[in-house]
């Protein structure tokens, strides 16, 4: 069902989060636009700007791996100076209240753990762009290190250990998911009583399959995303109204 307003949006989402025992919440790029980082699929989104450079092409080729660290830097000051947004904010008082017990995220941006979730309770599907590591045997790197050496002659470094690229530490397309992640997001889907799948377009498989594995086992499945959604047939409740608006009662003190 589409709240007829945002205000009626509001007041649903608020009677399930008081109903439910266990929420689940799911992110997408969407809850981070209001931060200044822009998703992928919005007119202007990244996706329109840079077409992804696949997993295979960044193993294979030198060119590829140098122009993904480019636009990586380039990318740096708007991660920098991103802080935790309304959607964020809200959902960290909800799981410091204890009815969130561990948050789904395709982004990379780090924001949920600046915003109050502990590291382990925010279930990366897609890695983290923060830092980097070796894609052979796994190395972390911070990326000052990645940084320092790309300067010096334009050339994206190799892992000192065992001389495979550096990647940032994220799931390019065409690369395995990590395994450990996908069965505790499966989990938690299967557990909560409520879904909330919050600013993904909803066409990334696997991880869209999480909000259908939720309610199919139960859950009310709630999608906050101000255009529709491939999945807004299967949900009790739709709000397409901006993220930071619809969540922003939700911020606790
Ligand atoms: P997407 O770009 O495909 O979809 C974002 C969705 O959010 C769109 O449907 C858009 O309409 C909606 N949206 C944007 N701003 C909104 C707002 N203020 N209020 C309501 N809705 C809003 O993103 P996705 O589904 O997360 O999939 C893309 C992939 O890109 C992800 O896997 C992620 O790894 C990666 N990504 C991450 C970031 C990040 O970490 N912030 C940014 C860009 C891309």
């Amino acid at each position: 069902m589409i709240a007829t307003s945002l205000r009626s949006g509001v007041e649903q989402l608020g009677d399930m989060i008081a109903e439910a025992a266990i929420i689940v919440p799911f992110t997408g790029a969407g809850i981070s636009t209001e931060t200044g980082i822009p998703d992928f699929r919005s007119p202007g989104g990244l996706w329109t700007r840079n077409k992804p450079i696949p997993y295979d092409e960044f193993v294979a080729s030198q060119d590829a791996r140098d122009e993904a660290w480019r636009r990586r830097f380039a990318m740096e000051p708007t991660f920098a100076a991103a802080k935790p947004g309304r959607g964020h904010r809200a959902l960290a008082s909800l799981y410091k209240a204890g009815k969130i017990p561990a948050i789904i995220t395709q982004n990379i941006d780090n924001l949920h753990q600046a915003s109050g979730f502990k590291t382990d309770d925010v279930i990366e599907l897609h890695g983290n762009t923060t830092y980097a590591r070796c894609i052979g045997c796994g190395k972390s790197y911070e990326l000052s290190w990645v940084k320092t050496r790309f300067d010096a002659d334009g050339l994206a470094p190799s892992c000192i250990v065992c001389d495979e690229p550096v990647k940032t530490a994220t799931i390019s397309f065409g690369q395995a998911m990590p395994e450990a992640e996908m069965h505790r997001a499966a989990e938690l889907a299967r557990q909560c009583d409520l879904f909330i799948a919050i600013g993904s377009s909803l066409v990334v498989w696997p991880a869209a399959g999480f909000p259908l594995l939720a309610k199919n086992a139960g859950a009310r499945l709630v999608i906050i995303n101000n255009e529709q959604t491939e999945q807004d047939e299967h949900a009790d409740l739709v709000i397409r109204h901006d993220i930071g608006e619809t969540l922003g009662p939700f911020v606790g003190n």
